[in-house]
């Protein structure tokens, strides 16, 4: 019989992609939508891979535990992947009590609808890199310390922990993957790589002549989207529920990324790239390394798709959207 999903953040990155992914492998697909004055745009993501037809919308927020509830009664899912959250680390010094609310305590009201009403099925926390922060070690996996340096960070690790406690509290079975940054033509526009390929789309079409960044010296270790939600289904395929590390082990500028961006449309950066001092954070995360190998060695997942190819497929995405 086929398996039903239920995502938290369907309408994100993430859950596009891995609303795609398991629509391929046969899944009923269902998740949550938050209602808006605009709702005919805010299944574009879905619209853009061309499932947007295919999938069960269901109207909730994280914060509305007596709707998840019954959600959970109507959906019955199999396996639960909760990828909502106010995700931008900037926004979270602006709005840290948001913040706390979505990305910390929704997931607790997710874990406590679970547990009353379907406490054998299968979830998965999406936790963050950014819980890393001021690094520990040189290289990250699932057993360095974090340090937290935003309100994002400190939420996402109270929902890293109150996953690994109700797992281990209740027997529940609960994993969290820890992904390092991830991106593709989906990404958010707010985020530094899609901010870089659609400007440089811009430039190149006419449309702007310069690209106003921050900290260009910040390092990350960066992959794709796509590669990433095939991670989560593989965690919650394994018999017992664990935490793995999901990166790439290598780790590039935030100038050098930009590079490929402005080489691919045979632009010169220096000719527009403007630092802009207000685009710094009150505190940086001022690299980011993962070590994947865990996650190679019990899921058997490896990345696909290297940084190049990703920023490529980016700015070509964006000079077609622009176009
Ligand atoms: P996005 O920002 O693209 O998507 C976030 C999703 O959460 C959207 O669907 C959004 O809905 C939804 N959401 C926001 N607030 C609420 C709420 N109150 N109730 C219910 N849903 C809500 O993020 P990504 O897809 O990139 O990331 C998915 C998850 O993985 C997030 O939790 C993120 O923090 C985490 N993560 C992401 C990384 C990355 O590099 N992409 C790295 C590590 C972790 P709406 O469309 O209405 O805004
Ligand atoms: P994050 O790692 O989740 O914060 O992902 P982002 O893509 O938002 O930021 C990655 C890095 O790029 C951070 O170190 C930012 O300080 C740096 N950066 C530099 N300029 C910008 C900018 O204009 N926008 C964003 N979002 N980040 C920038």
């Amino acid at each position: 019989m086929a398996k039903t999903a239920f995502i938290t953040g369907l309408t994100g990155q993430d859950g596009a992609y891995l609303a795609q992914l398991l629509l391929e492998k046969g899944y009923r697909v269902t998740g949550l939508v938050r209602r808006s004055s605009t709702s005919e745009i805010n299944n574009l993501r879905l619209k853009w891979l061309g499932i947007e037809n295919q999938v069960e919308f269901i109207d909730g927020d994280l914060t509305d535990v007596s709707g998840l509830v019954r959600t959970l009664q109507e959906v019955k899912p199999d396996e639960i992947y909760n990828l909502g959250a106010q995700s931008f680390v900037k926004s979270s010094w602006q709005q840290p009590l948001l913040t706390g609310g979505v990305t910390a305590l929704g997931v607790t009201n997710l874990l406590e609808a679970m547990r009353i009403v379907v406490p054998d099925a299968r979830f998965y926390q999406a936790s963050s890199s950014e819980m890393y922060g001021k690094i520990q070690e040189d290289m990250q996996d699932e057993d360095t310390p974090f340090y937290p340096r935003s309100p994002y960070a400190v939420a996402k690790l109270y929902g890293h922990w109150i996953t690994v406690n109700y797992r281990e509290s209740f027997g529940m079975h609960a994993s969290s993957g820890i992904l390092f940054n991830h991106e593709s033509p989906l990404r958010g526009i707010e985020f530094v790589t899609r901010k870089v390929t659609d400007g440089v789309a811009r430039i190149k079409m006419g449309l702007a002549d310069e690209l106003r960044l921050g900290n260009i010296d910040a390092k990350r270790d960066w992959g794709h989207s796509r590669d990433y939600v095939k991670a989560m289904w593989m965690m919650l395929q394994q018999d017992i529920a664990d935490d793995f590390v999901i990166a790439t082990g290598v780790t590039t500028t935030v100038r050098d990324m930009c590079k490929i961006a402005f080489n691919h449309a045979d632009l010169a950066m220096e000719d527009h790239l403007v630092i802009d001092p207000a685009l710094f954070r009150p505190a940086e995360v001022d690299i980011l390394l993962g070590n994947p190998a865990k996650a190679k060695s019990k899921l058997g997942w490896e990345p696909q798709i290297t940084l190049e190819e990703m920023i490529i497929e980016m700015v070509d995405a964006d000079l077609k959207r622009l176009g």
